[in-house]
């Protein structure tokens, strides 16, 4: 799983007018429908389960149209390695559009109610399910543990090949990409880079904890990061349709399609702030595009988004 994704040039009247050079790390485009992020957060994890011989499967949690199961069955898929994924809700969601794709990669489903899945951080059930399935590799909600975090590193290391830059932006949700990020750059001390998260959920202040305590140890003295928490429009998978129009417009004008749950709330908080004087004059940014486009298939299959105006990807049900 050796990856090196694309840097593009983004163009938009906004950037020139605010006189800032944008780029994109189109880690969108590591696989046609996997997450860029998860995939990268799950190399490591992947390395692990290989490497260890009590351990021959990977099992994880996600909700029913999860980013992270979406990725993790097509990797094991791809590598042989038998996964469960513990699914938050009922039986039936097992035919939207992301647990086809599951299933369809030989992804074993276990359908738990809300109550269970609120425990999937709590080491006593932790420990249960070990004990029910003891040949199986743990790996939290999202992928975020620490061996997530080498493998985000390495969206650093390719760019410090591809470019210079002065603020990197991600969105965030677990933070376990913002600590790969932050973990990978080296720049810290002559501070000549910026770590910006974007907090896609509401109330998200707790998150530079679990950041923190995500970090290897020479990192937590890092501090050339941030993250932003008034850019959630709402809270997780909230938008409003001004909202998506901005978004669509945004890929209308830079040629690359987004989705309004994690990149697209990057991409609104990069214009506000551009509009607020954010940024300094010359200010080079890069943006990561964490993928995610998968999730659009359940959202226009919900009715939520218009599939006409979206990057439709491709059903299972077609394959
Ligand atoms: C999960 C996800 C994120 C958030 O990553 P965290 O590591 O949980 O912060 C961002 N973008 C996409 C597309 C995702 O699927």
């Amino acid at each position: 799983m050796t990856i090196l994704s694309d840097l593009q040039q983004l163009h938009h009247p906004l950037f020139s007018q605010h006189n800032v050079q944008v780029k994109i790390k189109r880690d969108d485009l590591i696989h046609p429908i996997i997450s860029g992020n998860k995939w990268r957060k799950l190399k490591y994890n992947l390395v692990h389960a290989k490497k260890h011989r009590n351990i021959n499967g990977v099992l994880s949690f996600g909700g029913s149209y999860s980013n992270h199961i979406h990725a993790l069955a097509f990797a094991c898929y791809q590598q042989n390695i038998p996964c469960i994924g513990v699914i938050r809700g009922e039986a039936i969601y097992a035919n939207n559009f992301t647990l086809s794709w599951a299933r369809h990669w030989g992804m074993k489903l276990i359908f738990v109610d809300r109550k269970t899945y609120k425990c999937r951080h709590d080491s006593q059930y932790i420990t249960l399910l070990q004990q029910e399935y003891p040949a199986y590799f743990i790996v939290p909600e999202g992928g975020s543990n620490e061996l997530a975090v080498p493998g985000v590193a390495e969206v650093i290391t390719e760019l410090n090949q591809q470019t210079e830059f002065d603020t990197l932006m991600t969105p965030v949700g677990s933070g376990g990409t913002l600590a790969g990020l932050i973990a990978g750059d080296k720049s810290n001390g002559n501070t000549d880079h910026k770590i910006l998260g974007i907090a896609v959920l509401k109330g998200a202040d707790y998150l530079v904890n679990d950041v923190k305590a995500l970090l290897p140890v020479q990192a937590k003295k890092h501090n050339n990061w941030q993250i932003l928490t008034n850019f959630h429009r709402g809270g997780y998978a909230k938008f409003s349709s001004d909202d998506v129009m901005r978004i669509m417009e945004f890929s209308q004008t830079t040629g690359v399609d987004f989705e309004p749950v994690y990149s697209g709330k990057m991409v609104l908080a990069l214009l506000d702030l551009l509009e607020q004087g954010y940024f300094k004059a010359g200010e080079k940014i890069v943006l990561l595009h964490t993928g995610g486009m998968q999730g659009l298939g359940g959202m226009i299959e919900r009715g939520i988004l218009n599939a006409k105006d979206w990057a439709t990807p491709k059903s299972c049900d077609n394959e």
